[in-house]
């Protein structure tokens, strides 16, 4: 009796899901009944609750274990500990033979091949839910899938012969289940479409970014985040014919697909068929599909494709086509728009009509798809030849970290990187082999090679929609050189090399020294300090002999003794090898304080360096990218703990255990002038307060610091002048600057430039906001010089406006330091350069002094 109650109700609940099935596929679609539906395995109406991403990835399980069409691969692991998986969906011959295919195809990549377009099988990568709160990904991604390995038809079984299908179904998994438990939590019974609803709202952390609240969707091309570096080395796996992104926009917009404005928001270094014939392709397939369902869209009007930082660009870099598809957002449930209710069950299905249909472009055009990808391999070798410069060398030879770092990043998008096997210099830059490599243009993956090293300033257009330059090399501020003539080639490199293992020269009695230059030093530092141990930090440079060799140490050499340890020399000797052995650096252990050149060991130059204790705000009105930028800087690459405080609770928090308070970018005024008083007290106490743009501005605007030129630039008189309407985006839009590189100028002989040796350095600007000029002579830690640009798009008026403009100024008050940023110290956490001088202030942020009060 049980078990026929049982049949019969999973007999109601198939009909309710077969008439779920005819919701989203149409009725004259036939699916295998073995395999369970969404609504089935989920418990409830797919659209009408979110999905946990857990049970997502459950699902993919299952249907690989249910369907010979199906194979499940885990390609990474999130920071939250969520499975990073991909569905590869194919006929089940296919599957048998897949590593052939993937081997096959590619040969499409490699100009030497002479494979044949016949016996290819067309690849679609499918990406929902970059982006964590844009919620009719992940769905559509479980629909999408059953309806590969569960449809009948045909038509979907001939589809999946020729093409492997493979399905992320979220780019994002800690923001889209953070996004997920919010709908959820806020959903209502029945459901509430009025917007004002807080369900509607958005929760107290977005659910746009990853874990650290970083953009995923601007990561594939620095690749900062795991989520990225998994997903960019399974592309490379299978350099998909087509990558499909799915997002969400605002909720009165129709839906968007490719193609993009012509011309002036395509890179140059593309081959324009990607954009004049493919997006047009997909935009048929894609159009015939939603016109079938009655949905509204529309294309050529809105985003760029000119950087290869999008889900949808980079695929254009690597001889596919990228295309992004956008649907008005229901922000949960359903929600009231212009037009009416939009519900998400329907935005759920425009993006499973337009995944199928994507299948369906491929299969039929995939000849245009190999053929363009094999011709876009080879172009890149003309491309590259028609160049003057034929080679870059790069690498630091005081910093063997930042340059495994790089390596590892020029490795990762599979660009080809050779030993240099002799000393190398050009333009006063000296490389040395085993701290430089050798990179040369004509390469297969030339496109990316050249935007890591991208000095642009001619645009089309001038109105973006982002960052307008983007290469990383002058992020990561390594030393780099774009050589003419000939340079001799090494060893290809495979892998990351084991760089020198760090160590301890010897066990002292007396004291230890390291160089402050290499980039991780700073963390070897603050282990030594979170361990308790005494450490001091160099304010000049010296030079010492130890055992027979001579030593050269800059300013910021950090230096141990052994005397005024609260510990044994053994206990101290260990500590000190865990330090070096964490990060790869060298530690000296010297038996004389006696140096050859400078200052000595026990020089009044030589200053404690107490361990930094740092908090941060966080909330309503901050920037919560340039705070998970910091957070990330700090606790993930460099292990010091960042305290978080909520702005709105501020004003009942104990400062004075902090040693360190960073103000990223946002709108402080919800502070009290309590907490403002508070602050300040702090800081003449002897805080280091650090602020960024619109922090650094609240700081100036509420007299936190005073130290500045009233702006002396004569605003030119606000004449009247009459313009048309729809000329305002056109006259308005370019003064925006949306991200453009700069030369800068360091003064490296201030403490918080300590480990960096060159002057000479790169800086990113991404907003409009100028710090003032600081009347102390000496408080300009960074600032542009009188050529700044190098790359990016920028106004006549705005390039005359950023000469020698500030980037990092100090000033000190009372006991303590104001550190004020133009801009985010790190920006989207590939910014190492200026990265270095927020960790510098952290440490050594206290000790900086001005004339009126002088420190060493
Ligand atoms: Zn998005």
């Amino acid at each position: 009796m049980k078990k026929l109650a049982i049949i019969i109700l999973l007999f109601i609940a198939g009909l309710y899901s077969f008439a779920q099935n005819d919701y989203y596929f149409g009725r004259d679609n036939q699916f295998d009944p073995k395999i369970p539906t969404p609504e089935q395995f989920f418990g409830f109406p797919i659209g009408s609750s979110l999905a946990r991403y857990d049970k997502v990835v459950e699902y993919y399980k299952l249907l690989d274990n249910l369907s010979d069409r199906a194979q499940l691969e885990v390609i990474g692991k999130t920071y939250e500990n969520r499975e990073q998986v991909v569905l590869i969906v194919t006929s089940p011959d296919n599957q048998k033979n897949l590593e052939s295919i993937r081997q096959n195809h590619l040969k499409l990549i490699d100009p030497k091949s002479s494979s044949s377009n016949n016996d290819q099988k067309v690849i679609v990568h499918l990406g929902y839910n970059v982006h964590g709160g844009e919620i009719a990904g992940t769905e559509a991604a479980i629909l999408a899938a059953y309806y590969f390995v569960a449809s009948t038809n045909n038509e979907t079984i001939k589809n999946l012969e020729q093409a492997v299908v493979l399905i992320d179904p979220a780019l994002n998994p800690d923001g889209r289940d953070r996004a997920a438990s919010y709908f959820n939590t806020f959903k209502s019974f029945p459901p509430v479409s009025d917007p004002n609803d807080i369900e509607h709202a958005g929760g107290f952390t977005p659910h746009r970014g990853n874990h650290f609240w970083t953009d995923l969707n601007r990561d594939w091309f620095p690749l900062v985040h795991v989520e990225s570096k998994a997903r960019v080395d399974f592309y490379h796996k299978w350099y998909p014919n087509i990558y499909a992104d799915y997002h969400e926009m605002g909720s009165n917009s129709a839906y968007y697909f490719e193609p993009s404005p012509p011309r002036s928001t395509w890179n140059p270094t593309i081959p324009e068929e990607t954009y004049n014939v493919l997006n047009p392709i997909l935009a048929k397939y894609y159009s015939e599909s939603l016109d079938k369902i009655g949905s509204l869209y529309y294309t050529k009007e809105d985003f760029d494709n000119i950087s290869p930082i999008y889900g949808s660009t980079y695929p254009d870099f690597q001889g596919g086509v990228g295309t992004t598809l956008e649907v008005g957002s229901s922000a949960g449930i359903e929600i009231e728009t212009e037009v009416g209710v939009r519900k998400f069950s329907r935005n759920i299905k425009d993006n499973v009509v337009t995944s199928i249909a994507a299948i369906k472009a491929a299969v039929a055009e995939k000849d245009v798809l190999f053929k363009h990808q094999k011709d876009f391999f080879s172009s890149a070798l003309s491309l590259a030849n028609k160049r003057a410069d034929k080679y870059i060398v790069f690498g630091d030879k005081n910093d063997n970290n930042l340059t495994k770092l790089f390596l590892d990043h020029l490795l990762s998008h599979k660009i080809d990187v050779y030993e240099l096997p002799d000393k190398f210099s050009q333009n006063g830059k000296d490389f040395e082999p085993g701290n430089a490599y050798v990179v040369p243009f004509s390469q297969p993956q030339y496109r990316i090679l050249n935007a890591v090293f991208e000095e642009n300033t001619t645009f089309v257009d001038s109105i973006f929609m982002d960052i307008t330059a983007w290469s990383t090399v002058h992020g990561y501020g390594i030393p780099f050189v774009k050589v003419k003539g000939a340079v001799r080639q090494g060893q290809k490199v495979t892998d990351i090399p084991q760089i020198k293992k760090g160590g301890v020269s010897q066990k002292s009695d007396y004291a230890y020294i390291f160089n402050y230059t290499d980039y991780f030093a700073s963390k070897s530092l603050y282990y030594l300090l979170d361990k308790g141990v005494v450490v001091k930090a160099a304010y000049k440079d010296f030079s010492a002999s130890v055992a027979g060799t001579e030593y050269k140490f800059n300013k910021g050499a950090i230096v141990i003794p052994v005397e005024y340890q609260n510990i044994s020399s053994d206990q101290l000797y260990n500590i000190v090898k865990e330090a070096a052995e964490l990060t790869n650096i060298k530690i000296l252990g010297v038996a004389t304080g006696f140096s050859t050149t400078g200052i000595d060991l026990g020089s009044n130059n030589i200053r404690r360096v107490e361990k930094p204790v740092v908090a941060t705000l966080v909330g309503s009105g901050i920037n919560w990218t340039d705070v998970g930028e910091t957070w990330f800087l700090l606790g993930n690459r460099l292990n010091i703990p960042l305290t978080k405080i909520n702005v709105a609770s501020a004003d009942w928090a104990d400062l004075n255990r902090y040693t360190s308070i960073i103000l990223s970018d946002g709108n402080y005024n919800s502070l009290s002038p309590n907490f403002i008083g508070k602050l300040q007290q702090w800081v003449a106490n002897g805080g280091t307060l650090i602020t960024s743009e619109g922090a650094s501005k609240w700081a100036i605007d509420n007299k936190i610091v005073t130290g500045f030129v009233p702006d002396s630039v004569p605003r030119s008189k606000n004449e009247y002048k009459r313009l048309d309407y729809i000329s305002q985006r056109e006259n308005e839009g370019p003064q925006r600057i949306g991200g453009a590189i700069f030369n800068a100028d360091l003064d490296i002989t201030n403490p918080l430039a300590f480990g960096i040796v060159s002057r000479e350095t790169y800086a990113i600007k991404t907003s409009n906001y100028k710090l003032p000029r600081p009347k102390s002579n000496y408080a300009t830690v960074l600032q542009l010089t009188d050529k700044p640009q190098i790359s990016g798009f920028l106004t006549k008026k705005n390039q005359q406006e950023l000469k020698n403009a500030p980037l990092v100024v100090f000033e000190n008050k009372g006991k303590g330091t104001v550190v004020l940023f133009a801009e985010s110290p790190t920006f989207r956490g590939y910014w190492l350069s200026s990265g270095r001088i927020l960790t510098n202030a952290i440490f050594f942020g206290s000790n900086l002094s001005s004339p009126g009060r002088y420190r060493p």
